[in-house]
């Protein structure tokens, strides 16, 4: 017999958020058939060279716990890309933390740096995780609107949300779900209030080879006077197609490391031992590889937006990243997640409601999120399968 429980089940903490609903997406999307454009992962294969490494350290019996912050040979690999690509000089030995992902980076780095009670500036629309991870780490959200079509932030609007209690701001350039590349003067912007008000930027990169159209990434970590104020977080998932893999990374300075690695040592001990070492071959591809990434990506993303406006979706083009923000009024008056419903039973694509993306359900609640990290025979399944929605109304 099971005892009846007196005591309210989950911690406050814990009632505050529910699921992710990218995931259960996934989820409804194997069991209805539908094409999934929802959580954003390829449905194409991880480069042959990263695959056989990943083999090959598991044979050679890389089978037990690496070092808890990072493998020696993942965490150098680290330092060498981020001086190639960044031009940024990265100490291996004090200035890297290497995660289960970029999931568990932001996580850790907030339980690392924010107090309860702390104010966290996030940009809106933002990525899923971000509203849990603040409530987990206790820290007060502050939402600063990025306006369609361009997602332009107002700068007056973000200097009005620092105040002496802001602790950090998070960046998410390229940014999921609009796929905004923030300019390197919108980046200064931001830096200049951050060292005005003794802010960290903890900047999450993750598609950070993923531009378009010459956009060009700048790392905040770059900017004058910001190398000990910004934490980037980044993961081998988007940039080599392993998003099960669950290897992720964080740079900062010594002092924040240490900080971000006690958390993770005590939340995961560590990443994947094998998989570290794929990905220190990974970090070594050449730079061929990330200019072909991004241009297959392109092509994709034309496809799909095409298919999108064809349909009568209402999108502004991303820039960066992998997803496509879609408005739909002119299709139905359904509301997002209703809207979302009806596209994966009836019309048998998944996406992600918008409203998963902003504070306020409403805000979003004119906009589904498409993604484009698949074949080009699932985008043009999807794209046939978009034709109907005019068949049905
Ligand atoms: N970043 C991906 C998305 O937005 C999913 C990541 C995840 O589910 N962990 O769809």
């Amino acid at each position: 017999m099971r005892d009846n429980m007196t005591k309210s089940a989950l911690s406050h903490k814990a009632e505050r958020f529910t699921e992710s609903v990218i995931r259960e997406m996934t989820r409804l999307a194997q069991i209805h058939g539908a094409v999934n454009l929802a959580q954003g992962f390829p449905d194409f294969e991880a480069p042959k060279e990263i695959k056989e490494a990943a083999c090959q350290a598991i044979m050679a019996d890389i089978n037990q716990y690496a070092i808890t912050w990072g493998s020696k040979s993942f965490r150098n690999a680290i330092a060498a890309k981020a001086g190639q690509h960044m031009g940024l000089e990265v100490d291996p030995e004090r200035e890297i933390t290497v995660t289960c992902g970029s999931t568990e980076a932001m996580i850790a780095t907030l339980l690392a740096v924010v107090n309860p009670g702390d104010e966290v500036i996030i940009f809106e629309p933002f990525y899923e995780n971000y509203g849990p991870d603040t409530i987990l780490s206790g820290a007060i959200p502050r939402f600063v609107p990025l306006r369609p079509p361009d997602w332009t932030f107002d700068l007056e609007e973000l200097e009005r949300a620092f105040t002496s209690r802001t602790r950090a701001i998070i960046i998410n350039t390229p940014n999921n779900p609009t796929g905004k590349v923030f300019s390197r003067q919108e980046l200064q912007d931001i830096a200049d209030l951050c060292r005005k008000w003794d802010v960290l930027a903890i900047t999450d990169e993750i598609y950070e080879h993923i531009v378009y159209d010459g956009h060009v990434h700048t790392p905040i970590v770059t900017l004058d006077g910001m190398r000990d104020r910004t934490i980037t977080i980044n993961a081998l998932s988007k940039t080599y197609s392993v998003t099960g893999w669950r290897v992720g990374f964080v740079i900062a300075s010594p002092q924040l490391t240490q900080g971000i690695r006690k958390v993770h040592d005590f939340l995961t001990v560590g990443a994947p031992a094998p998989l570290q070492e794929a990905g220190a071959r990974a970090l070594a591809m050449p730079r061929g590889y990330y200019t072909e990434l991004a241009a297959g990506y392109q092509r994709k993303r034309d496809l799909l937006l095409h298919a999108l406006r064809a349909a009568g979706f209402d999108c502004s083009t991303p820039y960066g990243a992998y997803y496509i923000m879609a408005g739909f009024g002119a299709l139905s008056p359904l509301n997002d997640t209703d809207f979302t419903r009806y596209l994966v039973k009836d019309i048998g694509i998944a996406v992600v409601p918008g409203s998963s993306f902003f504070h306020e359900p409403e805000r979003g609640s004119g906009y589904v999120r498409f993604c484009f990290c698949k074949k080009d025979s699932t985008l043009q399944s999807a794209s046939e399968r978009l034709q109907r929605i005019h068949l049905n109304q």
